[in-house]
């Protein structure tokens, strides 16, 4: 799969720094396991701030989330590297696993116990539902632990879901809006593989890994802006607003980068870390004889998420910070200020869902509050909704994840759609990274020996 050329197998490449294109949670992972093991890498951003698409948006002068991100204690890799970089842990506020519906339908909260009694014991208690309810869980959750992968016909997750004889009722409460958040995907288009792999790592696992990890700080601090302090007292270079334009492979071997921002740079191994519509250009220059690489990148399809932020009235009230929506567009509601966000906002989620327009959407979110909380509430003193149209990738079941490692000698790719595991996620974007440094850092040290 791999040609190597004697061009770029030269001895001097190891000397010269890693380049890193964009300075998301896949490159900035990529650049500290790089840093860490004494490597030199640059890194080039071409915002003005950190953290891809999880960052910080100003706008009316508040400052907000792009998406309300929400972590999973399963997230091992970015934790393990949010403790390495030392970022304090009152950051995030860990939560037990709990689902609440607003309309009260639905209240499930994971025991105080080891697994899998956290789970059996949090059924056991769980306030509405029925007896079927319960045992069609625990037959949906035994299949889903188990090593093996799915029955083979088992593709999307309403197969899945019929399989397992699920209620209507509970896919209504439960497993539909779990999928389409977890997934970004709507559940009869969802794969059923990966939706497999996000419970059986969350909610198959160790209690702690299904905790939720709601931030309390701006995105970009939760890991890039920290991982950047480290980067920069550690000898690598992070720019940002440095656009990369194109990529020149040397005679001599390595690559010189060119693009605004930043003076040209001549690098030894390169990492591609940007969203997946952004590869094209940089990529297909490189590989002319692999085009149908190029092209799977280029047909990966994706799907929006809406965020509506509302600055609540007076009389706004939840019974909890953290509340499940049923009747959509929302599928959830995070209450701001029970996380230390002193501008005290609402934040209501929608995914995989194309919006109209904002102000119809901000309206229908508005009046789908108002329906689920069932009670009257004073209007918004303020409200707004982001959109972003690519927020991830559609996980279809059809959709084979592109390789790390390209058919160019020293071109690696890092990102969130990369991951076989996982869904577009933080940490799939943080895996993909360290798995693209530490194949270079095998390669050299192979060099070395
Ligand atoms: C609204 C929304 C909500 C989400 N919610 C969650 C959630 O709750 N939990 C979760 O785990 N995940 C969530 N995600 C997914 C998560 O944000 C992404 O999976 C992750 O941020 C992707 O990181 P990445 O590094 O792969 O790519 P990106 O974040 O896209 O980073 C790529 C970077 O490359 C830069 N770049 C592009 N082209 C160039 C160039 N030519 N030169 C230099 N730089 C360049 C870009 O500016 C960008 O900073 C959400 C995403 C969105 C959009």
């Amino acid at each position: 799969m791999t040609p190597r050329t004697s061009s770029f197998v030269h001895a001097d490449v190891c000397k010269l720094p890693v380049g890193i294109i964009g300075g998301g949670y896949a490159g900035m992972a990529a650049a500290v396991e790089l840093t860490r093991h004494g490597v030199p890498a640059v890194v080039l951003e071409r915002s003005t701030v950190l953290g891809g698409r999880a960052r910080c948006v100003h706008t009316d002068g508040y400052a907000l989330d792009n998406g309300q991100h929400l972590l999973l204690g399963a997230y091992t890799e970015l934790l393990r590297l949010m403790r390495f970089l030392r970022v304090p842990p009152r950051v995030l506020e860990r939560r037990a696993l709990e689902l609440r519906t607003a309309s009260g339908e639905l209240h499930f909260l994971a025991a105080r116990a080891p697994a899998p009694w956290h789970l059996a014991l949090g059924l056991w208690r769980a306030h509405g539902l029925d007896w079927n309810e319960r045992l069609a869980c625990l037959r949906l959750m035994r299949l889903l632990r188990r090593k093996r992968p799915l029955p083979e016909p088992l593709r999307s997750v309403t197969e899945l879901l019929a399989y397992t004889r699920q209620p209507e009722r509970l896919n209504r409460l439960l497993w539909h809006p779990l999928c389409i958040s977890a997934l970004n995907t709507r559940p009869e288009e969802a794969c059923a593989h990966t939706f497999q792999h996000v419970l059986q790592d969350s909610l198959g696992a160790a209690a702690p890994a299904s905790e939720f990890l709601v931030p309390r700080c701006d995105l970009s601090e939760l890991f890039p802006v920290p991982a950047a302090r480290f980067l920069g007292s550690h000898g690598a270079r992070v720019h940002v607003s440095a656009t990369v334009k194109a990529i020149r492979p040397l005679s001599e071997g390595g690559f010189m980068l060119e693009g605004t921002g930043f003076i040209e740079t001549r690098v030894g191994h390169l990492i591609i870390a940007v969203a997946p519509y952004h590869v094209e250009p940089l990529l297909a220059p490189l590989l002319p004889k692999y085009p149908e690489l190029v092209k799977r990148i280029q047909n990966i399809e994706y799907r929006p998420i809406s965020t509506t932020w509302f600055h609540p009235g007076a009389d706004w009230r939840t019974p909890h910070p953290i509340l499940a929506l049923t009747q959509g567009p929302a599928q959830w509601l995070f209450d701001r200020s029970a996380f230390g966000d002193p501008q005290g906002l609402w934040a209501l989620v929608a995914s995989a869902s194309e919006p109209a327009s904002a102000e119809a959407h901000t309206t229908a979110v508005w009046q789908q509050l108002r329906r689920e909380l069932d009670r009257p509430l004073s209007p918004p003193k303020w409200a707004r909704t982001v959109t972003e149209r690519r927020a991830t990738f559609a996980c279809l079941p059809e959709f084979e994840r592109p390789p790390i490692r390209t058919p160019m000698p020293g071109v690696f790719l890092a990102g969130d759609y990369l991951d076989p595991r996982y869904p577009a996620t933080l940490e799939a974007a943080v895996r993909t990274g360290i798995v693209a440094a530490r194949t270079i850092l095998r390669g050299m040290s192979k060099r070395a020996s």
